[in-house]
């Protein structure tokens, strides 16, 4: 775990810092982030600087990490927070949650750029398997980008202290899904 205070100085990427992406206004506070979840936070961060940072410039996260305690906040607030979203971050209720955020393009189009960012991406089959999703909502103006599920079965993400292990976890990539072996 990093101690909250340290959250602005542990940088992602070159424009992203770990205090943007594991604060939720809503709740008003923090998720607890560890060694795995950080390394996810920075895999998120590559493919944010270089698909929406670069070519349409300064991002607000509006959602990024949600721990679970943050999650009983909202819930209490009376959203409807979904029980397996990525942005849990491989934490406890999600342990596939390969990590979200929902971010807000201040100078751009969001709907062109989600557009645009769609084309270019899908033609290359390889940079599709390096996401996860995509979807842009359009009443609020953001767009929802999550990492592939892919990287929870990583050895990287192993050594960065990610706690899921292949042997107990495996993708069926037939069904487009996963299936949970409890051993
Ligand atoms: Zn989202």
């Amino acid at each position: 775990m990093f101690e909250f205070e340290s959250y602005k100085e542990i940088k992602l990427s070159e424009h992203f810092t770990l205090a943007e992406a594991a604060w939720s206004a809503l709740a008003n506070r923090f998720a607890e982030v560890n060694e795995g979840q950080l390394y996810l936070h920075q895999k998120l961060a590559e493919k944010v600087e270089l698909y929406f940072r670069e070519p349409y410039g300064p991002i607000k996260i509006n959602s990024g990490q949600r721990s679970d305690d943050i999650y009983q906040i909202l819930k209490k607030m009376g959203q409807a927070p979904s029980a397996t979203s990525d942005h849990f971050f491989a934490c406890g209720r999600n342990p596939f949650a390969s990590g979200a955020w929902d971010i807000v393009l201040l100078h751009a189009d969001a709907e062109r750029a989600f557009k645009e960012v769609y084309q270019k991406i899908y033609k290359e089959p390889e940079e599709v398997n390096l996401i996860g999703q995509m979807i842009y909502y359009e009443n609020r103006n953001f767009i929802h980008f999550s990492n592939s599920r892919i990287l929870l079965l990583n050895k990287d993400f192993a050594a960065a202290g990610g706690h899921l292990h292949k042997d107990k976890f495996l993708i069926s990539p037939k069904i487009g899904n996963y299936k949970v072996y409890r051993g």
